[in-house]
């Protein structure tokens, strides 16, 4: 490499006639780039790139020369790979490199790149024994009990949130006749990403990929008043949407999820507000999950929409001043929205500076249209609420992956599913550990013990590993003094206090941000 950048040999493009190109390629023993030749559309042109006797098939564009790519590389790593993804072909060398402007930046790159891979939350999801995928259910997680733990204290956090906010949890079905989804338009618009099934009686049926129209259902089943609205329905049930198997990594794209997902039916009058306290209760969402909000996007109209100028005008406009009152600054994106209606998209930073899509807010004036949706207003007359399609976590397997990330594995002590281990040092405070262990778990903490006969060095290092944020160490001593040593994760030094004290200390620790 550092010997080609020194020769500055200039990079040039020819276009070549594609028949040449086949039998030159072929004739150097180059079969497979012959053969991506000969997959090439007729019409486009054969592009080669030389660069002094190197001669390579490549759309470009490349530098002008090899001294451009400078010093600051890496060749990163080698990998096997099968000719076009199928294992009955020969395996081929992937050769992988970095190539940045100055050596500080690919420093800090590689640096980043090791701490995410610190990081992986599959890594993590490992070691902590929080779940498992399998070939046989792809993009689907299998949830261990420690890792549902977790998924539960989240859901139930966010249920409590929303319940205070004057959201109405309600569960929809899985799986709804066809028909259903044309009324939807998701059966036209969405079909390639819905998984379908077909009874012995001959319906069309699909699992439901989210869970609007469902919630269009129960707005509509019995006339509505203008007395319910704003009416805020909220669903944490299982969607499934098709995402090609290639595409599919952990927790962070899957086929098989749930969101903290909600709809506001409301008037035009009511989507200020409405907008602006979700943005206010985003923003305690994150402020309690230690997870900054990086930047808050505004998705303007795009070419192909629905309604007039006029309404569109109002209502990005409502929600940028919306945001604004919520006190977040609003980038806007032209052209970004979707057919029915401008988006709010919320942006967190993690703690090594990558930046995540989580929270929405979506307006939608089609849907109601489309299913017919409506209530009657203080005139008497009939109207067409609004609808306001809104996650703060999105789908709660990926926010989960975000946050184990994130937090790598090390949780606050309230959302992590292990807060305490109780280790022993010797086999003679077995009995006093099962105390301290009743004794903790009265106090409503989640506690697992360690009565192993094992160096209390060695069990230590083990359960920093599974990120347990507490160890309580207790020995002969401990035992007689009614006493325990309290080791964090992450800290070298212990706290010796009384049980009862630990207890006290840890449940008020470990209470949820919203319960303190
Ligand atoms: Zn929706």
């Amino acid at each position: 490499m550092r010997q080609i950048v020194d020769r500055d040999e200039p990079i040039s493009r020819e276009v070549w006639d594609r028949d040449e190109a086949i039998a030159h390629f072929q004739g150097i023993g180059e079969i497979y780039k012959a053969q991506i030749i000969r997959d090439i559309p007729g019409g486009e042109p054969i592009s080669v790139y030389r660069q002094g006797e190197w001669k390579d098939l490549c759309r470009g564009p490349h530098l002008p020369s090899t001294r451009h790519v400078g010093k600051a590389f890496k060749l990163t790593k080698l990998a096997g790979a099968y000719w076009r993804g199928d294992q009955a072909n020969a395996q081929l060398q992937r050769i992988y490199g970095t190539a940045w402007a100055s050596d500080a930046d690919l420093a800090a790159y590689l640096t980043r790149v090791e701490e995410a891979e610190r990081r992986d939350h599959r890594k993590i999801g490992r070691a902590m024994d929080l779940f498992h995928n399998q070939e046989e259910a792809k993009g689907m997680a299998f949830w261990h009990p420690k890792g549902w733990t977790l998924y539960r204290t989240l859901e139930n956090y966010i249920r409590r949130r929303i319940e205070a906010e004057g959201y109405l949890e309600v569960k929809t079905p899985q799986i709804l006749d066809r028909s259903f989804w044309e009324a939807s338009g998701h059966w036209q618009k969405f079909h390639a990403n819905m998984f379908t099934s077909e009874t012995a009686e001959g319906e069309v049926l699909a699992v439901k990929p989210m869970n609007c129209p469902g919630h269009v259902q129960i707005f509509s089943h019995g006339q509505r008043s203008y007395r319910e609205l704003p009416l805020r329905l909220a669903e944490f049930d299982g969607l499934h949407r098709y995402e090609s198997s290639g595409s599919l990594l952990g927790l962070l794209r899957v086929r098989g999820m749930a969101q903290d997902d909600a709809h506001i039916f409301c008037t035009d009058d009511q989507i200020e507000a409405e907008s602006r306290a979700f943005v206010e209760l985003l923003k305690v969402v994150y402020r309690d999950l230690e997870v900054e909000l990086h930047c808050v996007k505004l998705a303007l109209r795009p070419d192909q929409r629905f309604g007039t100028d006029a309404q569109w005008t109002v209502a990005e406009d409502t929600l940028e001043r919306a945001a604004r009152a919520a006190g977040v600054d609003v980038e806007r994106l032209p052209g970004e929205g979707a057919f029915y209606g401008p988006k709010l998209e919320f942006h967190l930073r993690d703690a090594i500076g990558r930046t995540w899509q989580c929270g929405t807010l979506q307006l939608d004036y089609v849907l109601p249209e489309r299913l017919d949706a409506s209530y009657i207003g203080e005139d008497g007359a009939k109207h067409r609420p609004v609808m306001l399609h809104r996650a703060i976590l999105g789908s709660l397997e990926r926010f989960i992956g975000v946050l184990i990330e994130h937090h790598a594995g090390a949780f606050p002590l309230w959302l992590a599913p292990v807060q305490v281990v109780v280790a022993t040092i010797t086999s003679d405070a077995d009995d006093y550990a099962a105390k301290a262990v009743g004794a903790l778990r009265e106090a409503g903490l989640r506690v697992e013990s360690d009565l192993r006969n094992e160096k209390v060095g060695y069990k230590v290092r083990e359960h920093s590993l599974a990120k347990v944020p507490v160890i309580a160490v207790v020995g002969r001593r401990e035992a007689d003094e009614g006493k325990v040593a309290l080791r964090r994760l992450g800290s070298d030094g212990q706290q010796v206090v009384t049980l009862d004290e630990a207890a006290r200390l840890l449940s008020k620790e470990a209470t949820p941000p919203d319960l303190r």
